[in-house]
Order: structure tokens, then C-alpha cells, then sequence
């Protein structure tokens, strides 16, 4: 049966007009699930018997379950069944800033990049647009407290799943709902140019992450396949372009692999890559996994490399490390479960 949650206030609007109901019912409907967060359409006490009837034959609301939890410091990290078995994760950080929860859009990911234990996994399927609404409003009840930043960096490529992945964030941010401010969100792709050029057009104000990791094609393509269909020069003429017509800044993710793409040669070649770009470079130390052989470049190393970049006008910053105690990478809670079982 499919989720109510993916309905985005105007979708649900038509819905109702159409069933012969009012604006206005689609409102009182979205605050009972937004608001109040009611688990049963029978919860909805100012909604007629037979609306009420109509909705419980054909919707759902809730559909994925929380089936473990690793804590650590300021750090939490999820997974869930979704209603086919199938399992994706969530991760809760505690920032200064905020709240910040990174998400899931993908069973699995057919990207395929050397580092990634999402990509060792191939896509199962696309997840439902509810079935990221239920990611944040699961670990909202389970932590007790609001999330205030999100990143679709979790398992899958967003742009492989467009369609869901914008419906999502129409229904995230409207204000009769979960009320999330788009500049409050970050989409995180690996580089597929013609969605990056679709997204250029969205009328959405939410920020671009492009999962760079190397500075050049020969790197790049020996790391992320995705290279070999969209190379560097294509990338960044769409990144270009994006941030011409957007007159947004860009963050570049750089993932510190030692001895893959973390030398001096490599920060010199970035910096020369992005002069001048409004962007900013956020280094990643690489987290390890047991299946994949890579291993993080040394703290010493991470810091010649930002020095580097910042000698060069770049700005750069390193990403704070959470959670060792946790399975931190993308994917890996899953991979880890899925084997164990
Ligand atoms: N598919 C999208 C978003 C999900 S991956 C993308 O690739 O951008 C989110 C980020 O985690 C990407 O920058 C990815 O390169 C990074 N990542 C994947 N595996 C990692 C690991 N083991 N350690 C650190 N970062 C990793
Ligand atoms: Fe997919 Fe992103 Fe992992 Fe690459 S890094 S395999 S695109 S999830």
C-alpha cells in the first residue's frame, strides 16, 4: 500500500479536491502527521468518518522500522527495515550548529566507487519519498529533540533517484509540515552531470556537495566509475554553471585516502582546479572498513594537505571525525548486518 507521507501538501490538495473535499482538509491532515504526529489515520479527530475511512483503505502512514542503534559520542547510527526487508541507515550527529541527520535515498548503489561500502552493494531499488520522511521523523521520536540540518549523503546516489528525491524535499520543507529550511539541507552527488544541470533549474534553495575526491581524471577514474561517463572537465563546467545561474557555493567532499590521493601534487592540482570558484573544500578522513583495503591518510598528511589549500586561497576545512566505536561509514552498519546474520 503506498504512504501518505508521499504526498506533498500540493499533491494531497488535488487528492482531496478530487475525492470532492476541501483545501483545507489536506492542511488539517498535514498537521495531524507533521505536527502532531499521529500514527493512525483514526487519531485524526476533526477529519470526517468517511475521509477517515478512504484514507485507512488506501494508505499507510508509518511502513519502516528502527532495528538497531549504535550510540556514541555525539554520535548515533540507525537501521531500519523497510516494509520488503530490505535495510537502510541513518546517522545522527550532534554539531554546535545544531542537529544534523544524514540519510539514506538508495537500497544499495550502483555507483560503484572503490571506497564505498554502499557502492559494494548494488542497487536494490530507489526509496519511496516517504521512506525518507520516516527516517527523520523516526529518529525525532527516538531521540526526543528536532533535526535542524540534513544531508542526503547516506546509502545511494540522490540524483540516481531524482523524481523522489525532489518530491521529498517539497514535503520536508513545506511549513505545515516538517518545516526544514531548504538552505538547511545538503544533496550530495557523485558527479551525474545531467542531473546536476536539471537541478541548476529546481527552484529550490538547497545546497550541492560534489563528491570530488581526486583532482584529475586519471584518480578520479580509478576510484569513482562515474568518471568515465562524466570526466573532470565535464564536471566542473556544470558545477560552473551551477553556481553562475544558483549564486550558490558549492562544497567539493575530498575523502583523504593514504597514498591514493592525498600528496602534495594532488593539493596543488585541486587548488589549481577550484581558483576562483565560489566553493569550499571539505576534507574527509577516509573511513576504514574491513572489506575494503584503502586506509586514511595520517593527521600529518591531512594538515599538509589543508595547508596547501589554504596557502592557495581555497577555502578548506577537515571534517570533524565521529564515532569509531560506531560502523561510521556509508554503509557500513549495513554490510556488517547483512553478513552477520
Ligand atoms: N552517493 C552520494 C551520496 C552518498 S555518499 C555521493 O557519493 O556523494 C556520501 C559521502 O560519503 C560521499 O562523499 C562519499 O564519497 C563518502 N564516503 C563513502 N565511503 C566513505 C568512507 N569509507 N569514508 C569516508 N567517506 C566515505
Ligand atoms: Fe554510491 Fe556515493 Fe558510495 Fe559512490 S560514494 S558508491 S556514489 S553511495
Amino acid at each position: 500500500m503506498n504512504s501518505i507521507y508521499d504526498y506533498s501538501l500540493s499533491k494531497l490538495t488535488e487528492l482531496l479536491l478530487e475525492l470532492g473535499y476541501k483545501k483545507f482538509n489536506a492542511i488539517q491532515i498535514y498537521e495531524w502527521l507533521y505536527k502532531k504526529r499521529v500514527k493512525s489515520f483514526d487519531e485524526m479527530t476533526n477529519i470526517k468518518k468517511e475521509l477517515i475511512e478512504y484514507l485507512k483503505e488506501h494508505y499507510v502512514i508509518s511502513s519502516i522500522k528502527i532495528i538497531n542503534k549504535q550510540e556514541d559520542t555525539d554520535v548515533c547510527k540507525y537501521l531500519f527495515n523497510l516494509s520488503d526487508n530490505q535495510k537502510v541507515e541513518a546517522v545522527y550527529m550532534k554539531h554546535d550548529y545544531g542537529n544534523s541527520l544524514c540519510i539514506s535515498t538508495q537500497v544499495g548503489c550502483n555507483m560503484g566507487c572503490a571506497f564505498c561500502e554502499s557502492g559494494r552493494l548494488k542497487k536494490v531499488r530507489n526509496l519511496k519519498s516517504s521512506e525518507l520522511i520516516e527516517q527523520i521523523l523516526m529518529i525525532e521520536e527516538n531521540l526526543k529533540l528536532r533535526i535542524t540540518h540534513l544531508v542526503l549523503m547516506g546509502i545511494g546516489e540522490p540524483f540516481d533517484n531524482y523524481e523522489n528525491v525532489m518530491n521529498f524535499i517539497d514535503i520536508v520543507n513545506d511549513p505545515k509540515g516538517i518545516e526544514l529550511g531548504s538552505r538547511h539541507i545538503t544533496i550530495s552527488t557523485s558527479g551525474l552531470v545531467p542531473k546536476i544541470k536539471e537541478f541548476t533549474n529546481e527552484p529550490k534553495q538547497v545546497n550541492l556537495a560534489i563528491s570530488l575526491h581526486a583532482p584529475n581524471n586519471e584518480i578520479r577514474n580509478k576510484i569513482m566509475p562515474v568518471n568515465k561517463a562524466y570526466p573532470l572537465e565535464v564536471l566542473m563546467q556544470a558545477v560552473k554553471e551551477y553556481i553562475k545561474i544558483t549564486n550558490r557555493r558549492v562544497t567539493f567532499e575530498y575523502i583523504m585516502i593514504s597514498d591514493v590521493n592525498d600528496h602534495d601534487k594532488e593539493a596543488l592540482e585541486l587548488a589549481h582546479l577550484l581558483k576562483g570558484m565560489n566553493c569550499y573544500v571539505n576534507l574527509i578522513p577516509y573511513n576504514e572498513t574491513s572489506h575494503i583495503e584503502f586506509k586514511k591518510s595520517s593527521k600529518e598528511r591531512i594538515l599538509a594537505f589543508y595547508d596547501i589549500l589554504k596557502k592557495n586561497g581555497i577555502n578548506v576545512t577537515i571534517r570533524r571525525e565521529f564515532g569509531s566505536k560506531v560502523d561510521a561509514a556509508c554503509g557500513q552498519l549495513r554490510a556488517n548486518y547483512e553478513e552477520g546474520k
